[in-house]
């Protein structure tokens, strides 16, 4: 088996769903075992973690298996969209707790954090980490920022509520308390040796290049041409 270094996860999304409105980022579930059962052949899974952004209903059999082949979980939970059709109810969330999966936020109505100001970015922050600590029982201790945008401010703030933030990049030069993530959509879900060196530490300079250009355009362009721009830039 070999060695993880350092300790980024995997996002995924949503599994054999019609409701997601990234299509991009929607798997089949067929496509997701056989990603991670490949790579529970070639890294230990007791070392990686998976983590489900929004809290769709179908992360279910997706974390079962998970589960099964020894892989942390980590679901982060859009805490407006529950009960809803196509999301998670309390009790299918108080079952995944059960389960070992980590129950986190992402935040109360999967806004734009860093458009926000202070005192609706706290409600975001706050009132999300209520709802799903009582679900729970338990205090949430991690948040998992939408679109993965932030300010300092932002980041700040979220470390106010939280303890762990995870992001959408797979940088490697993280804070501590930041979990980096490679997301997993459409183009790269068969890239076993690409995700594979991510794990392990190994981004490669002509990624990291890609991924400080996506930032870059995130934040001039319309989400619409963005998305159709990601599909050509994060192919791997
Ligand atoms: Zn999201």
């Amino acid at each position: 088996m070999n060695v993880i270094k350092n300790k980024t996860a995997l996002l995924f999304h949503s599994f054999d769903c019609s409701n997601n409105e990234d299509n991009f980022y929607d798997l089949t579930l067929l496509e997701f075992k056989k990603l991670i059962y490949d790579l529970s052949k070639e890294l230990n899974p007791n070392k990686i973690t998976l983590t489900f952004d929004d809290g769709y209903f179908s992360i279910i059999p997706a974390i079962k298996y998970a589960n099964l082949l020894g892989f942390k979980t980590k679901a982060y939970i859009i805490t407006s969209k529950i009960n809803s059709r196509g999301y998670l109810s309390e009790a299918d969330i108080l079952g995944l707790h059960k389960l070992g999966t980590n129950i986190g936020s992402h935040s109360h109505s999967h806004i734009d954090l860093s458009k926000l100001n202070q005192q609706k970015l706290i409600y975001e922050l706050k009132h999300s980490k209520f709802l799903l600590s009582k679900i729970i029982g338990k205090e949430i201790t991690e948040l998992s920022i939408p679109f993965g945008n932030y300010s300092k401010n932002v980041l700040k703030t979220c470390f106010d509520f939280y303890q762990f933030v995870a992001i959408s990049n797979p940088y490697l030069k993280s804070k501590k308390k930041l979990i980096p993530r490679l997301s997993i959509h459409k183009s790269n879900h068969q890239n076993i040796l690409f995700i594979k060196s991510v794990l392990q530490g190994k981004l490669n300079l002509l990624f990291r290049l890609k991924l400080v250009l996506m930032e870059f355009f995130k934040k001039l362009i319309k989400p619409k041409i963005y998305k159709k721009l990601k599909l050509i830039f994060l192919k791997n």
